[in-house]
């Protein structure tokens, strides 16, 4: 397969639209065949549910060349599984799970000339999403949906080395106690802008959100989960019913017990630990992990001892570990690498 001729180590995390993607309507309460289609627009009716009400939900994942030149996707079920998760909640059709990784793998075949060469750091960042099509005025679900996912290609995300992050302890909620926080929903992400937008004004680079309910523990970012490493090198990240679940978190956490033999614990995390802890980093698919150096609330300034200039040493091996996993140098749990086939 011949690749594009694109300058892969310098694309940055951008837009850039490929010829294919793939298209699946809902209606008459099933569920359509789907395929691939050459329009990346959509039209809609003006009041369609997702212009409306916001009903929407998507998923984010990567595809990747290995060194012997396989083209793979990490965990896809899971993304597929979790998508089930969101549909539910939004009181949506579920697009089955099989079904999502045919349609996956079909989109990312079609598209193999966008999946960046081995050892280019960049990768192939694949957009599955779902939403409300039929006109919806009164406040209720939409009867039809249509399934969409298209990739674009990314570059390496942390060009030049990882520069360690500053948080800011944030003044606004992302999630309330029994709200949507534990799903990949559109509406977490738009009532999330404002608070971002305000910390990089502020000269931060992420929130930290705290519980809704007390804030007095940690959460997540608007879009990455934490992990903190312990003075005796435990590996500790938040429990709450509002976190999304991530599945490099996930992913990361199996790594430390089961590879390196670390002690882990998923467990309310109160802010007045912060603290204590000796390396800090966030987790998603976009950067696997980002240290962060310092937390500032309110001008108290938290700088964690190992991390502040790089990553620190835990979070590099977990980093290192779980990057080699993913690109075959080490060897991958059982059902961990989904090879396009
Ligand atoms: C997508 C997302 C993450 C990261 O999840 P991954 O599955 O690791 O990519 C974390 N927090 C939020 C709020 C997210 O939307």
């Amino acid at each position: 397969m011949e690749k594009k001729n694109i300058d892969w180590g310098n694309i940055g995390f951008g837009y850039i639209p490929t010829e294919k993607r793939f298209v699946a309507n809902y209606k008459n309460g099933a569920w359509e065949e789907g395929g691939i289609t050459e329009d990346a627009n959509i039209v809609l009716n003006e009041c369609a549910g997702v212009l409306q009400y916001a009903q929407t939900i998507f998923e984010g994942m990567k595809a990747y060349t290995t060194e012997d030149g396989r083209t793979v996707i990490f965990r896809p079920d899971l993304n597929a599984a979790r998508m089930v998760d969101s549909a539910k909640r939004l009181e949506m059709p579920a697009y089955p799970a099989d079904k999502f990784i045919e349609a996956i793998n079909e989109l990312v075949k079609e598209n193999e000339a966008y999946v960046p060469p081995y050892g280019s750091g960049a990768s192939l960042y694949i957009r599955p999403y779902m939403f409300g099509t039929n006109p919806v005025i009164g406040v209720k679900p939409a009867d039809e949906y249509q399934f969409r996912a298209f990739v674009t290609p990314v570059g390496p995300y942390f060009k030049g080395g990882a520069k360690p992050l500053t948080i800011k302890v944030s003044d606004f909620d992302r999630a309330a106690p029994h709200g949507t926080g534990h799903i990949k929903a559109g509406l977490n992400y738009a009532m999330s802008l404002h608070a971002i937008v305000t910390a990089h004004a502020e000269g931060y680079d992420e929130n930290m959100y705290l519980d809704a309910a007390t804030r007095s523990n940690v959460e997540e970012t608007g879009g990455a989960n934490f992990l903190f490493i312990t003075k005796d090198n435990k590996v500790v990240t938040p429990k709450s019913d509002s976190i999304l679940p991530s599945i490099t978190r996930r992913s990361l956490l199996y790594v430390a017990e089961h590879y390196l033999g670390l002690e882990v614990e998923e467990r309310v995390v109160p802010f007045e630990e912060v603290k204590e802890f000796t390396e800090c980093g966030l987790c998603g698919t976009a950067a696997v992990i980002s240290p962060v150096g310092k937390v500032v609330d309110h001008g108290n300034e938290i700088c964690f001892p190992s991390g502040m200039n790089e990553m620190g040493p835990v979070i590099k091996k977990l980093y290192d570990t779980l990057t080699g996993i993913q690109m075959g140098h080490i060897e991958a749990p059982e059902g961990w690498i989904y090879e396009v086939k």
